[in-house]
């Protein structure tokens, strides 16, 4: 069941659908309305520290099963809601659910990190700071256990009042984190700007590093101007044995991809940390 809600298994869902605007048209009109039918879910992959091998937390994925045309690639919808001013409502749903989750877990004496991806565009919206805090509040989660993951380009074009907000988010307890790091500009400025805590290397370097010499250097040194700057390194995308090995090896904190699970559901994820083997990576 979860498995055919992953990534590579989009293939069925006609990819030109991005250009095609009607269907476009159409699935941004029924997204709000999808999350109060239901149709919207959120998908938990887990993060595991590479020092004790264990699920430290997760990154919450939205995924939405349209009753005609199955599963739709979060990629596609959440792109077409940016563009479009609609992110605001799926984001407060995947936020209430993921919050909602790691507070239980924890009440639960489990403690656990929950990541969520926030659209540099919700930067520009003064009342964002306010929501996340009565989330929190009214789930009994911790801020520090709520990382916000934003992409390099988002948060750039957002500039002077994106910085503010998430400068407000660090005061609140939020962790920030810079997803899909080393595709977007201004590299080095951008690091030296943002209050992140963590940075996420991108999943085409993790891929790349293994067969290739160059692209291993850019994420060991990276890592090292990382950690150099006081954050924390998660890694993304990583598949395979030898990739989490190579990523041991240089140092990297926290590995997040099929190695440590495919993105699944509540209850798959509660399954896999009822017991200290299955949440485990070895
Ligand atoms: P992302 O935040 O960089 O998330 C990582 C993506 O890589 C996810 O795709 C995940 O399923 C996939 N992935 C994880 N491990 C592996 C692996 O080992 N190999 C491969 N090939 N892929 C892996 P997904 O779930 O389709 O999401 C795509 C993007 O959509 C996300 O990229 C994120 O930018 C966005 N997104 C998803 N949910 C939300 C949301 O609630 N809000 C916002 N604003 N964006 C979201
Ligand atoms: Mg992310
Ligand atoms: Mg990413
Ligand atoms: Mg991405």
């Amino acid at each position: 069941e979860e498995a055919a809600h992953d990534g590579l298994k989009w293939k069925y869902h006609d990819p030109d659908s991005l250009q095609d605007a009607s269907w476009k048209l159409s699935m941004l009109s029924q997204l709000d309305e999808a999350v109060d039918r239901g149709e919207v879910w959120v998908a938990f992959q887990p993060k595991v520290d590479l020092k004790s091998r264990r699920i430290i937390g997760a990154e919450a994925l939205a995924r939405w099963t349209h009753p005609e045309k199955g599963p739709i690639a979060a990629a596609e919808f959440v792109a077409a809601a940016e563009q479009n001013d609609r992110i605001g409502k799926l984001t407060a749903f995947v936020l209430d659910r993921s919050i909602g989750f790691a507070a239980g877990l924890t009440r639960g004496g489990r403690e656990f990190d929950m990541s969520v991806n926030l659209s540099g565009r919700l930067l520009s919206d003064k009342a964002l700071v306010g929501r996340i805090a009565i989330l929190l509040e009214r789930h009994g989660l911790e801020a520090r256990h709520l990382t916000l993951e934003l992409t390099e380009t988002a948060a750039i074009a957002g500039s002077g009042n994106a910085l503010d907000m998430l400068i407000q988010l660090r005061e609140l307890g939020v962790n920030i984190s810079i997803d899909d790091y080393g595709t977007g500009l201004s590299t080095l400025d951008y690091l030296k700007k943002v209050p992140a805590s963590e940075i996420k290397i991108d999943q085409s370097f993790v891929r790349g590093m293994v067969e290739n010499r160059s692209e291993r250097l850019m994420v060991a040194s990276t890592i090292a101007l990382a950690h150099s700057l006081g954050r924390q390194v998660v890694a993304e995308g990583v598949e395979t044995r030898e990739a989490l090995d190579i990523l041991a090896e240089m140092e990297c904190d926290i590995v997040q991809g099929y190695i440590t699970g495919r993105p699944m559901s509540m209850d798959s994820l509660r399954r896999r940390l009822s017991s200290e083997r299955s949440a485990r990576v070895a």
